[in-house]
């Protein structure tokens, strides 16, 4: 039996009673495409798995890169570790730490 996310490419389990995995039925449900993604969405379930795991990740929109460096500033991972998982310079990384602290201080 394929249990399997119905998403070309994709190797997910799926959602019980769903043809396609969380991060797909998010998708779905949300924008109704599952390869929906622009610079200014965010995926928060990949999100969330790369902070969890620490792993480096490809194909982020821009505003998932910036959620995935906060979320890993806040689990005090290196701005260096930050920079590689996310793909960008290290000098990006304190950049958008200024910014928060910036718009926290505000
Ligand atoms: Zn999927």
């Amino acid at each position: 039996m394929n249990s399997r996310c119905r998403i070309d490419g994709c190797n997910q389990d799926r959602v019980i009673h769903r043809t396609v995995c969380s991060k797909h039925r998010y998708r779905l449900s949300t924008w109704g495409d599952p390869h929906f993604t622009q610079w200014g969405t965010a995926d928060p379930l990949d999100v969330e798995l790369i902070v969890t795991e620490q792993r480096p990740a490809e194909g982020l929109t821009r505003l998932e890169r910036v959620l995935v460096a906060r979320g890993l500033t806040e689990r005090q991972v290196p701005a260096a570790e930050v920079a590689r998982i996310v793909g960008v310079d290290k000098r990006t990384v304190h950049r958008w730490r200024s910014q928060d602290r910036q718009k926290q201080a505000a």
